[in-house]
């Protein structure tokens, strides 16, 4: 791992705006942890980690993400619900304020960069309000060495400061948090939040507007690991459908489990330095990999622990999205650097809370750009309340929140790279079998993970194949490991009626979600979409 310690360069945030912050520049992970131990703003874990609590949020806020609408953005953008525009005029005087509340403070800053391929690199400056945020930081972005810090000149900056809170009426904020892109300065601007994410994502959605823009590639919300004959496997899903659990295959390298990009020269890279992995349930036994990984270096987001400081990952009393971010030298298995060639096989992942989908089934080329495009997944709605009704999610290109552009210049980008390296497209159901959420069970760990397995190692090729009815998926018959009768949901429901019902709705969710998408899409992709 690359450790800092011999750094002695020191940094002025005048420039910027931060008068008479006292800096703490390109701090190691152990001085942070220290850091946030002596500001009282976190305690250790058993295993050595640092456990934290990000505040009022523990989650992303969408509808607090902006984008400043101006010559660079206006006519590229896809301005919406999800891409909300922002005044450049407001921009500016937001910032002002945000870098003179963070005036006189004890400021921690770190160069660090994005995008693992040399030509694609982007240099990241994060300036900090707290330790752990720079923290998150150098575990999640990639880190430079010594010899890369001494002429460092960034490329984006990202401003982040929890503790500042914007006052709607004045600012043009929704309301005290915010999350704005400015393409034009290259400030990610990040006020009233202390939820980490935000400083991944923000990179990631600025990443997912200049790479298709300028260069040429294909940025992808998915994991990505490579086998033994460097086959690389890539995994879609929107969150909690899998792509860190699955990505975590002790017999594949893994090159990073959330964001990448796929160049016109036939590579995939990782983005990022770390990951980021929910810890809901965690257990060695089903996760052993992110188990180990969390140790001293790693950062437990809103978890429960005991006086000892062992943790309960059963508990979700802050929320169900506990989080651990570690860099990725934390797993024993990994690709370095992390790039790969082109993918022989994609999975897209979902948590069908329905039961419906079946738990592996083969894409045809039309139905790969329909289901990327339609980017299927379910959620359960607050259980607290006594409403266990599974709610159908559809987020374009499995990451539309992160999408600056129209979802279907990814999709189409996606579709022809998927046909030029003629890769095997594969839908896995991580979700429900044997019913809906309340009736049926999610889909066993060690199930889903043979069937993949499996599937990479071309196990799949050879054996008989059956047609769902309404959807029109090819499901295989047999996976050695894996019970038959769970291969075909409608087997797994006691009542095949109620079964076929679902199917409909879910299909009608489908067909109503499409609509939008309808006037781009050409026959082949049509003839993607649910048979019935
Ligand atoms: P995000 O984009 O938010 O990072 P993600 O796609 O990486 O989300 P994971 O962190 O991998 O999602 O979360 C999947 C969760 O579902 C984990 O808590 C995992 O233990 C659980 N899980 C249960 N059954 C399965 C299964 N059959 N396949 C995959 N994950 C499962
Ligand atoms: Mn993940």
């Amino acid at each position: 791992m690359v450790d800092n310690t011999q750094i002695t360069k020191t940094i002025s945030l005048e420039n910027y705006g931060i008068k008479g912050a006292k800096v703490h520049y390109q701090l190691t992970s152990k001085e942070l942890q220290e850091e946030t131990l002596r500001l009282k703003q976190g305690v250790e874990s058993s295993s050595g980690a640092l456990a934290i609590n990000t505040g009022e949020f523990t989650g992303r806020s969408p509808k607090d993400r902006f984008i400043v609408k101006d010559e660079v953005t206006k006519d590229k953008v896809w301005w919406g619900d999800i891409n909300l525009p922002f005044d450049p005029e407001k921009f500016d005087k937001l910032y002002n304020k945000v870098v003179d509340y963070l005036g006189g403070k004890e400021i921690y800053a770190r160069d660090a960069y994005a995008c693992a391929e040399e030509s694609y690199r982007l240099n990241i400056r994060v300036i900090n309000e707290y330790p752990w945020s720079n923290m998150f930081a150098y575990n999640m972005f990639l880190r430079p060495d010594v010899s890369e810090i001494e002429n460092f000149k960034e490329d984006w900056l990202v401003v982040n400061a929890p503790g500042f809170k914007a006052d709607p009426e004045t600012d043009g904020t929704r309301q005290e948090n915010f999350a704005i892109l400015n393409f034009s300065k290259k400030i990610a601007l990040i006020g009233g939040t202390g939820y980490t994410g935000e400083i991944k994502k923000g990179i990631f959605s600025a990443l997912n507007f200049i790479l298709p823009v300028y260069k040429n590639t294909l940025p992808m919300h998915c994991s990505a690991n490579v086998g033994e004959s460097g086959d690389t496997a890539i995994f879609f899903g929107l969150s909690g459908t899998g792509k860190t659990t699955l990505s975590a295959d002790p017999d594949r390298r893994l090159i990073g489990d959330d964001e990448h990009g796929w160049t016109a020269e036939d590579t995939i890279f990782n983005f990022e330095g770390g990951c980021y992995a929910k810890v809901i349930n965690l257990t060695e036994e089903n996760e052993p990999e992110i188990y180990h990984a969390i140790k001293p270096g790693a950062i437990l987001e809103n978890v429960i622990m005991d006086k000892k400081g062992v943790v309960d990952f059963e508990d979700v009393s802050i929320t169900q999205n506990t989080r651990v971010s570690y860099p990725l030298e934390h797993i024993d298995n990994t690709q370095q650097p992390s790039i790969g060639e082109n993918p022989k096989n994609i999975f897209f992942l979902t948590a069908d809370a329905f039961g419906v989908l079946p738990p592996i089934s083969k894409l045809t080329p039309g139905q790969a750009a329909y289901h990327f495009i339609s980017g299927y997944t379910a959620k359960v709605a607050g259980t607290e309340a006594g409403v266990d009704e599974p709610v159908p999610s559809f987020s374009a290109c499995f990451g539309a929140p992160f999408m600056p552009l129209h979802p279907t210049k990814y999709a189409e980008m996606l579709s022809r790279k998927m046909k030029a390296s003629n890769v095997n497209v594969w839908l896995v159901n991580t979700g429900w079998t044997g019913g809906p959420y309340g009736t049926g069970s999610r889909m066993k760990l060690k199930y889903t993970r043979k069937m993949i397995s499996d599937a990479l190692e071309g196990k799949l090729e050879d054996v008989e194949f059956e047609k769902h009815e309404i959807f029109g998926l090819q499901m295989p018959k047999t996976c050695d490991g894996v019970p038959s009768e769970i291969l075909n949901p409608k087997n797994t429901w006691k009542d095949k009626e109620s079964y076929d019902l679902k199917a409909k709705q879910l299909s009608e969710f489908f067909r109503k979600n499409f609509r939008k998408f309808e006037e781009y899409a050409n026959d082949e992709i049509m003839q993607g979409a649910p048979v019935e």
